[in-house]
């Protein structure tokens, strides 16, 4: 195996991890992180960037059986490793509980050469029909130049899952999100990958909106692919993937002869994942404070009767499946949503809750600000409309990222406010 000194590398670090975690009832990505000697050689406190594209060798042998996987410590160029991308994937790899992580320059890079590794022409996917706008463009239209085709079905009806399974016995990866958008229904991972398994099929989760809360590669996926450019870096100064999984399979994806990722080349630069690196360590507290924002926001529209979705209230149709897959102590996370009948009234309320100072008008999430947009005009508008009514999404629906906010009953009022001024 190409390179199988970062997996020895990565080995001592893991087997402290292993031990950590069954040493443990309860997994917590924060600390598995928090445990990490993040020291540069210098005894800095920071690991050093490393701005290095490729890197040289003592003596000439080993370069040579550096290629030959033969050598510990050696890198050879960066699309393949680098230091500081190690330093950022070891960190990702405890939140995970994984053996091993690599980084990518999108999430869209994780994602799309996750899939990509899977799949030979003519094999098969199934999909859960609510997956992100851009990974659902991919496999709808994208992969069709490959021959390869995808069932898209409703993830929550387990059924229908078997049904595509057994329909289509080339099927390679089931994939879905842990979290969808922007309905923020829950996948059942343990049951998924258990079918996923029975047929031969790897199963690939996007755990984007839902950082720490939950490990999918814990509940029994195979591989967990993030956006980094959201809650994980939260500072929407960048896009950034990963992707998670067993040492074997991430050294399979930079194998030199076969890997997607040495062959496509979607890696992250350094000098990002060393920023990256460093917001990783806050994580926790900000999960933990959006997620109680978004909490307060449920609580108080319920209160006022407005119609509104948040996983975390037990009216929530997977309120209970949350709770058994969940790592306790990170909430339920940042998203919430409520409907406000048509896209014309969401427009308008969008427009004036930007005009108080609720937040921005803007896609993605994960940030300290308040973002916001209406959904089937935006981040899902790659979603054919039959299949939007069919997933239950309402064209008045505003979707928040809450942010770090202080004081969230002040913006809960803006936010009533805005809905008042339109709700006559
Ligand atoms: C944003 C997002 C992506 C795409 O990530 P990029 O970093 O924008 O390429 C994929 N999945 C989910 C759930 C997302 O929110």
């Amino acid at each position: 195996m190409f390179f199988s000194y970062i997996c020895i590398f990565f080995g001592n670090q893991q087997n402290y991890l292993t031990f950590y975690i069954l040493n443990m009832s309860k997994f917590d990505p924060a600390t598995a992180i928090q445990r990490i000697d993040g020291r540069d050689a210098n005894r800095g406190v920071n690991p050093a960037i490393c701005d290095s594209a490729t890197f040289t060798f003592p003596e000439a042998h080993l370069m040579t059986e550096t290629f030959h996987g033969e050598t510990e410590g050696y890198f050879l160029y960066s699309r393949h490793w680098n230091p500081s991308n190690l330093a950022l994937c070891q960190r990702l790899a405890a939140m995970e509980g994984t053996e091993m992580a690599w980084v990518t320059g999108s999430g869209l890079a994780a994602i799309t050469s996750a899939l990509l590794h899977e799949v030979n022409a003519g094999d098969h996917i199934v999909a859960s029909m609510t997956t992100y706008g851009g990974t659902f463009a991919f496999m709808a239209n994208y992969l069709k130049k490959f021959n390869v085709n995808c069932t898209f079905v409703n993830m929550q009806n387990l059924d229908a899952v078997k049904k595509a399974l057994a329909e289509h016995p080339n099927t390679k990866v089931v994939y879905t999100e842990t979290m969808n958008n922007p309905l923020l229904r829950i996948a059942n991972i343990p049951e998924l990958s258990k079918m996923a398994h029975a047929a031969g099929a790897k199963l690939i989760v996007d755990n984007t909106f839902t950082p720490m809360i939950f490990s999918p590669c814990r509940l029994g996926a195979d591989v967990t692919v993030y956006s980094m450019t959201k809650y994980i870096n939260g500072t929407n100064d960048c896009v950034a993937g990963a992707i998670c999984g067993s040492a074997e399979y991430i050294n399979s994806l930079i194998d030199v002869n076969n890997g997607t990722c040495m062959l496509l080349g979607p890696v992250l630069d350094p000098m990002r994942s060393a920023s990256i690196n460093k917001n990783l360590h806050t994580l926790h507290i900000r999960m933990k404070k959006h997620g109680e924002n978004a909490m307060y926001l449920a609580k108080r529209f319920k209160e006022v009767g407005f119609k509104y979705n948040y996983p975390g209230l037990p009216e929530h149709p997977d309120y209970e499946l949350f709770c058994s897959m969940m790592n306790e102590g990170y909430g339920f996370g940042g998203m919430i949503s409520i409907d406000m009948g048509t896209a014309d009234r969401a427009s308008k309320i969008m427009e004036l809750m930007q005009q108080k100072g609720v937040g921005y008008l803007a896609v993605s999430l994960g940030y300290f600000k308040t973002l916001f947009s209406n959904s089937g005009k935006s981040t899902s508008s790659e979603v054919p409309e039959d299949i939007q009514k069919e997933m239950g999404m309402s064209e008045g629906l505003i979707r928040f990222s809450m942010g770090l906010d202080n004081d969230i009953e002040a913006t809960f009022q803006l936010i009533k406010e805005s809905v008042d001024a339109f709700n006559k």
